[in-house]
């Protein structure tokens, strides 16, 4: 589940690691007297969306009195902001975080995330901040350092000195930033993130090391032990198709295909996608609906399917291993007598019982494509895509 900047701030705060003091505010005004409160002479206003490249987009601007402080906020919120990150429709503004403006010495970029090659959590820090890390990671390699952290053990102190010496830091600096790492690691194990990401990690004209910019992603698997966390899920952010399968316990992505897939367990899953595409056609999502494939999962997915206005074509591809092919067929055909699917259907069913289920489809009130393999249901359902 991924957060917001200003909640992921405030599990910094919690951790100890370093950041500007702010608030989230709704309206102009709220961010007005966040301003106010906070005191100085120049403040930032940040777009909350779940995507990162803000201030490219125009989603982070600076303010010199409250005035400004007003008239920004006001701009920014409502407003449809398009990242490299957000995709072409961009996200709506309903929140942004207003800062204290901080005089930036040097911008700086540091990240713990799960490295999967080396089984390990692993820090990633570069003393070229504020830019893509993507980029820096094409262009000059040499300049990212990586260290892996023994999970045992947590991220020893020597390890975090050396990576602040690694980004060219020294004296009080270093040890600043060593410190913040620690920190930063404490966050990503105590609240069970599988990516923590600082960039720009800055050093303020003070020669102070702050948390300028912070993204979170927390692992869903974990988030039954976070309460606090799971109060930040924010649907809005969320693609509201997959909002409803979430409620039926059905695996649901969204794609950008023409070809609705319902499909048993996550492997067989992938590989109708890759056949359907093999086939020439796209898959419209990826859709697993677990083990059981009961009446009343098959009729929330065909629901979940058919509110997509891309969908042209379905085609179900189910193997009867845990569940018989003639109960899944049942489902299937009772399924489509309590919602309506004016498309074309393309049913594979394999395993147990598979013959039997073919023919309670082709007997079936409604036109079902009865498909013997794979390949077969492919193809059937690219072809009915044309028709
Ligand atoms: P992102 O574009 O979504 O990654 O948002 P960031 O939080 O990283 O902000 C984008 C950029 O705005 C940063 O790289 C900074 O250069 C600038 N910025 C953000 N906050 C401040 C601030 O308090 N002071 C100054 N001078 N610049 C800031
Ligand atoms: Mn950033």
């Amino acid at each position: 589940m991924k957060i917001h900047e200003y909640q992921a701030k405030e599990l910094f705060k919690r951790h100890g690691v370093p950041i500007p003091r702010g608030e989230v505010a709704s309206t102009p005004e709220e961010a007005r007297a966040i301003a106010e409160q906070l005191g100085g002479t120049k403040w930032v206003i940040k777009a909350q969306i779940h995507a990162g490249g803000r201030g490219k987009g125009g989603g982070v601007k600076l303010a010199d009195s409250l005035d400004e402080v007003t008239s920004k906020a006001q701009a920014i919120l409502g407003m449809t902001l398009i990242t490299p990150q957000t995709g072409p429709e961009g996200r709506v503004v309903k929140k942004v975080l207003v800062g204290e403006a901080i005089p930036i010495a040097q911008e700086l970029y540091a990240a713990i995330l799960f490295d999967r090659t080396q089984a390990c959590p692993i820090l990633i820090a570069s003393a070229a901040g504020g830019v893509e890390i993507e980029e820096v990671a094409k262009v000059s390699p040499e300049k990212i350092i990586r260290i892996p952290i023994d999970i045992r053990s947590g991220l020893q102190s020597y390890e975090a000195r050396k990576a602040a010496f690694d980004l060219g830091l020294s004296g009080k600096t270093a040890l600043k930033a060593a410190s913040l790492l620690s920190a930063l690691y404490q966050v990503y194990i105590r609240e069970d993130a599988s990516l923590v990401e600082v960039n720009p990690l800055i050093v303020t004209e003070s020669g102070e090391v702050l948390a300028l910019d912070a993204k979170m992603t927390i692992d869903d698997n974990a988030l039954y032990r976070h309460p606090d966390v799971v109060a930040y899920r924010d649907l809005d952010e969320e693609e509201p198709l997959e909002i409803e399968a979430s409620k039926f316990d059905l695996n649901y992505i969204k794609l950008d295909g023409n070809v609705g897939c319902m499909v048993n367990g996550a492997g067989l899953a992938m590989a109708t996608m890759d056949i359907i595409k093999l086939a020439g056609g796209d898959p419209a999502n990826f859709l697993d609906v677990g083990g059981g494939a009961s009446v009343e999962r098959v009729a929330a997915a065909f629901r979940i399917l058919m509110s997509d206005p891309n969908v042209k074509a379905v085609l179900i591809n189910i193997f009867g291993g845990i569940v018989r092919c003639d109960r899944v067929a049942g489902g299937v055909i009772q399924a489509l007598e309590q919602v309506k699917v004016d498309l074309p259907v393309v049913v594979r069913l394999e395993g147990t019982n598979a013959a039997e289920a073919a023919k309670m489809l082709e007997d079936a009130p409604i036109q079902f494509g009865v498909a013997r393999s794979l390949e077969d249901a492919a193809s059937m359902v690219t072809r009915a895509l044309k028709n």
